[in-house]
Order: C-alpha cells, then sequence, then structure tokens
C-alpha cells in the first residue's frame, strides 16, 4: 500500500533505470510511463503500462493519475494496432508476480493460434529477437510523440 519506491519491486527498479527494456522508455507523461516488455519478451510489441509510483491498487490512484489512465490506455491500443497489424490489443492488469500497477498490452496478431488466445497468452514462451523488439519499441514513441490522437 506504499507510495514509495521498493528496492526489489521490478516495476520500481525498471522507473528507476536499473533496468531497461528494448527501445528504452516509450512514453512518460510524469505518473504514468511506458516500456517494452523486458527481454527476453514474449511477443514483439507488448508493452508494459506502469505508474511511477509504487502503488498495488487502482484504488490508489489520484484523480489526476486515473484521468490520464484512459485516453492512455486508448493511445496505445491504437498505436498498437497500426503498428503491428494485431487483430486484438488485449489491456491485462494482474499485479500477482510483480504487485506493483502495472498493465500488459499485448498485440494478439492473426497468427497466434486460438488455443493461445486469451488468458494463454501468458503461457507462451519469451524469446522474441530484442531487435524486433526494440523496433516496435521506437515506432510506437514517434507515433505518440507524433500525436496520433483519437478520434473526437
Ligand atoms: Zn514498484
Amino acid at each position: 500500500m506504499s507510495a514509495a519506491p521498493v528496492g526489489d519491486c521490478l516495476a520500481c527498479r525498471a522507473n528507476r533505470g536499473e533496468l531497461t527494456a528494448p527501445g528504452g522508455v516509450i512514453y512518460d507523461d510524469g505518473r504514468w510511463r511506458v516500456e517494452h516488455q523486458l527481454a527476453p519478451a514474449v511477443l514483439p510489441g507488448w508493452l508494459i503500462l506502469k505508474l511511477l509510483r509504487h502503488v498495488t491498487s487502482l484504488a490508489e490512484l489520484t484523480v489526476a493519475e486515473a484521468a490520464a489512465l484512459g485516453p492512455l490506455l486508448a493511445r496505445l491500443t491504437a498505436a498498437l494496432e497500426a503498428e503491428t497489424g494485431a487483430e486484438r490489443v488485449y489491456s491485462v492488469l494482474l499485479a500477482e508476480a510483480v504487485t506493483h500497477v502495472h498493465f500488459h498490452l499485448i498485440p494478439r496478431r492473426a497468427t497466434i493460434p486460438a488455443e493461445q488466445r486469451g488468458p494463454a497468452i501468458f503461457a507462451l514462451p519469451a524469446g522474441a529477437p530484442e531487435v524486433a523488439c526494440a523496433a516496435i519499441a521506437a515506432r510506437i514513441a514517434d507515433r505518440l510523440r507524433a500525436h496520433h490522437d483519437l478520434p473526437a
């Protein structure tokens, strides 16, 4: 329940720059940060959207943090659809292995077999080429910076 950074929290370590995801920081608005899944990643384009503060429940968000979340989820989904051609973009908050509030944004491409869709996607083996992950991260960052805004 503490908002202070937690020494061994994987998300806090990444937020402190101790761990670097492929392609580096994709987005940071001072409240939320987006990075690619750490290597070895499962899929190119599997993004992690996390709060900069260490909190373990959405119930702990400030009004400003909560207000920023919806538009950011929509923009990231649009960017992933555009850059990966995914049929679905999953947005999943579990915070089990890493309790720090973070969403997995997962581009589920048409090539993923039916039995590996939905929650089963978390059972896929890691090992996506890091160069492909970094390339997608860079394209997503460019797209967010270019303000490909949501429909009015
Ligand atoms: Zn943390």
